[in-house]
């Protein structure tokens, strides 16, 4: 990316970035634009911090299909095509000297652990979709099959267009909330301490430990570390409150007018 301050060659640079890196989804915003709360503002990830930048790539169908261990190999694989995405944008803004960060770490926040910034809500006030009732983000050209990446930057840069949602988002048919083994998700909230992908992530002798310090930890020293290692060692046990949803099966005919086009600047 080249040309500070000619927001025009911001976006034709961006736009070939995404396209170079296969990524139909994106969206970027001004950093004091989202409703973030306090404590996970992109003002608290890097000070003086312009804009965000979102994306999402699509997730296959058949991602969470397989033996336990296929899918993991698959999801990682996934999740590291969005690292190395957030690592080429980072590089790219870097090296036209603006800081540059990857939104990846997680904290401790009222006795349980939330992402440093919220990636499904700061996508939906970006405009690339709507929050279902399993707390991820529906998008109308992916429905829920969609992996979000992100990156704060001290750039300031033209925000894309943030268009009037009209997309059939979560109908509260609840087979999320039915779906999930054990009964974890409520409308809108999550019990961390029963999702599998958490209890799968703590050997069981570890689990009342590990629990106390997510529960009470927010203060210690290094916490942040601590986390951050432990959320790096997270498995993916369970799938089910994604693949229950109608929106992660959602048929082509019903997105065929929103393929084939990127986000227009504004
Ligand atoms: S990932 Fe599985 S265990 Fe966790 S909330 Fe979703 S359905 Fe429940
Ligand atoms: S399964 Fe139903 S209630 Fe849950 S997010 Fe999808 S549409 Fe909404």
């Amino acid at each position: 990316m080249t040309g500070a301050g000619t927001s025009s060659t911001d976006m034709e640079d961006i736009s070939r970035f995404f396209r170079d890196h296969d990524i139909e989804e994106y969206a970027v915003v001004s950093a004091s634009s989202l409703h973030a709360p306090v404590g996970r503002r992109p003002g608290d990830f890097i000070p003086s911090a312009q804009t965000m930048i979102l994306f999402g790539a699509e997730m296959d169908e058949r991602l969470f299909s397989g033996t336990n261990d296929e899918i993991s190999l698959k999801v990682r694989a996934f999740l590291n095509k969005i690292r190395r995405v957030e690592d080429d944008l980072c590089s790219a803004l870097q090296r036209e000297g603006f800081e540059a960060s990857p939104v990846r770490s997680v904290i401790l926040q009222g006795g349980t652990i939330k992402g440093m910034l919220s990636l499904a809500h700061c996508a939906a006030d970006a405009g690339l979709g709507v929050i279902g009732d399993n707390r991820l983000l529906i998008s109308p050209r992916f429905g829920s099959r969609i992996g979000l990446g992100a990156v704060v930057t001290i750039k300031k840069m033209e925000e894309t267009l943030r268009p009037e949602s009209s997309i059939e988002g979560c109908n509260h048919c609840n087979k999320c909330i039915r779906a999930c083994p054990e009964h974890a998700l409520a409308q809108g909230t999550l019990d961390i301490f029963s999702c599998r992908n958490v209890t799968g992530s703590v050997p069981g002798f570890m689990r009342p430990v590990v629990f106390r310090f997510i529960r009470f930890g927010e203060r210690f020293p290094f916490s942040r570390q601590i986390l951050n290692f432990l959320a790096s060692r997270k498995v993916n046990a369970c799938a089910d409150c994604l693949v229950s949803c109608p929106r992660f099966h959602g048929d082509d005919s019903d997105r065929a007018d929103q393929r084939g086009g990127r986000r227009t600047v504004g």
